[in-house]
C-alpha cells in the first residue's frame, strides 16, 4: 500500500529559512575531517548546576507528592520564592498568587502568549536581530511581526519614535529584551518609562524578556521592567533559570507583572501544558534562595572570559566592544566580508564556529555572534587562531 502525500500546515511552510543550515554542514564536514573545532555558536551555559540546588532536585523527586500532576500555575511556594527574589533583587512587590506564574522554561511563556492576545492579522512589535521565538510565536497566532531594527545608528534599542504612529494604535504586543540576546545591549530605567508611555498611549502590551539579567559584568546590574512607574498596568517580565543557575536543561521559568495578562497566558497553558514538574519547583526555590555568592562566582568567571576574547579580538583589529551584560559577544564583519562569509571563513581557516549575525533577523547583517559559554584557554586559543588564519 503506497502512503499519501503529508503535507504540514502552512504556519510551517512559512517558517522563516532555517539561516544556519549551511553553516551546520560545514560544521559536520570539519568534525568529520577530525578538525578540533572551538564552539562559539552556542548560548548554553558550559558550567554545571550548583550542587544544593541538584540535590534539592533529587530529595524532592523521592517524596511521591510530588509526583502526581502539578497546578497549572506553579506551586504557591514557587511562586512566592519568586517575589521575595524580586523584593530582594529589584525592590518590587509582586502577589504571589496572581501577578507570578510558573513556565517550563521561559520560551514555553513567550512561544505560547501570543495564543492569548493575537488574533489573525494582529500586529506585534518585534526587535530584530532578535529571539526567533518572538516572531514565530507571532505567526503561529496568524499575526504579523513589525521589525524594530537594531542599529548602531539607535545604540540597538528600538526607537520608539520612528514607528509608524498608524502601526502603533494597531499594535497589541510588543517585545523587549534587555539585557539582549544577540547584542548584550541593556536598557536605562528611562527607557523602560518611554516604553510605559508607549504602551499608555498605544494601548500595547509590553512583554519584556529578562533571561539575562542576573548575567552583568563590572557590578552594573540591569533594571526589571518591572521597577519603572506603571510598568505592572501595561506589561509582564518573563523569567529563566537557565542562564543565572546554569539550568538549561531542567526546564524552569517565570513570568510576573500584569495580572490580566498572566491569565490569558494561564489560559492557554491550562489547555496545552499540565504545568512544572513539582521536584523541579522545588529545586528553583532552592536557588532563588542561594546567596549572592554562587551568582557573584558565575559572573566573574564569564568577565574573566570576556576580558580574555575582547582585547584578543581587538588587537587583531576587529570592530568590538565588551558587552556590559549577557555572554555574547557581537561583532561587526570586516571589510569584504557578509555575515555568512565571514562565519564561513572562521570556520573554514580556525575550525572556529560562530553564528552569522542575519540568522537573528535581516538587521544583524554585517555582524557575527560569539558566546562566552567555552573556557578562557579556549577563547585566547580562537584568538591565536583567527590571527594565524587571518582576516
Ligand atoms: C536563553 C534565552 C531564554 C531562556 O530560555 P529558557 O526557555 O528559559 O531556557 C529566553 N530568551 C532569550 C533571549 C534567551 O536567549
Amino acid at each position: 500500500m503506497g502512503g499519501f502525500p503529508i503535507e504540514v500546515a502552512t504556519r510551517i511552510k512559512t517558517l522563516p529559512p532555517y539561516l544556519f543550515a549551511a553553516i551546520d554542514k560545514m560544521k559536520q564536514e570539519a568534525i568529520a575531517r577530525g578538525v578540533d573545532i572551538i564552539n562559539l555558536g552556542i548560548g548554553d551555559p558550559d558550567l554545571p548546576t550548583p550542587i544544593p540546588i541538584i540535590e534539592s532536585l533529587a530529595n524532592a523527586a523521592k517524596d511521591p507528592k510530588h509526583h502526581q500532576y502539578p497546578s497549572y500555575e506553579g506551586m504557591l511556594s514557587f511562586r512566592k520564592a519568586v517575589a521575595a527574589w524580586y523584593k530582594r533583587r529589584f525592590n518590587v512587590t509582586l502577589e504571589p498568587a496572581n501577578e507570578v506564574l510558573t513556565l517550563i522554561g521561559s520560551k514555553e511563556g513567550i512561544g505560547h502568549i501570543h495564543l492569548a492576545f493575537v488574533d489573525p492579522g494582529d500586529v506585534v512589535l518585534v526587535p530584530s536581530p532578535g529571539y526567533p521565538v518572538y516572531p514565530v510565536g507571532t505567526s503561529f497566532a496568524g499575526g504579523a511581526s513589525h521589525i524594530m531594527p537594531l542599529t548602531k545608528a539607535n545604540g540597538f534599542l528600538p526607537d520608539l519614535g520612528s514607528i509608524p504612529k498608524e502601526l502603533a494604535k494597531k499594535a497589541k504586543l510588543m517585545w523587549l529584551n534587555s539585557p539582549n540576546n544577540p547584542t548584550s545591549v541593556i536598557m536605562t530605567k528611562e527607557y523602560f518609562k518611554r516604553v510605559v508611555e508607549f504602551a499608555q498611549e498605544n494601548h500595547v502590551i509590553v512583554c519584556h524578556d529578562a533571561a539575562y539579567s542576573e548575567v552583568y559584568y563590572d557590578g552594573r546590574r540591569p533594571a526589571s521592567f518591572m521597577e519603572v512607574e506603571g510598568a505592572k498596568d501595561v506589561g509582564v517580565e518573563f523569567h529563566s533559570l537557565s542562564k543565572t543557575y546554569n539550568m538549561t536543561g531542567w526546564r524552569i521559568g517565570f513570568a510576573v507583572g500584569n495580572k490580566e495578562v498572566l491569565a490569558g497566558l494561564g489560559k492557554v497553558k491550562s489547555n496545552l501544558d499540565s504545568g512544572c514538574f513539582e521536584a523541579v519547583q522545588e529545586a528553583g526555590i532552592t536557588a532563588l534562595s542561594l546567596d549572592d555568592s554562587m551568582t557573584d562566582g558565575l559572573r566573574k568567571t564569564y568577565q574573566d572570559r570576556r576580558d580574555t576574547l575582547i582585547p584578543g579580538l581587538k588587537n587583531l583589529g576587529l570592530a568590538v566592544d565588551p558587552p556590559p551584560a549577557a555572554f555574547y559577544v557581537w561583532v561587526t564583519v570586516p571589510k569584504g566580508y557578509t555575515s555568512t562569509s565571514f562565519t564561513a571563513h572562521l570556520l573554514e581557516k580556525a575550525g572556529i564556529v560562530t553564528t552569522p549575525g542575519n540568522g537573528f533577523g535581516a538587521p544583524g547583517e554585517g555582524y557575527i555572534r560569539m558566546t562566552l559559554c567555552t573556557s578562557k584557554e579556549r577563547l585566547a586559543e580562537a584568538v591565536e587562531r583567527i590571527k594565524k588564519a587571518g582576516l
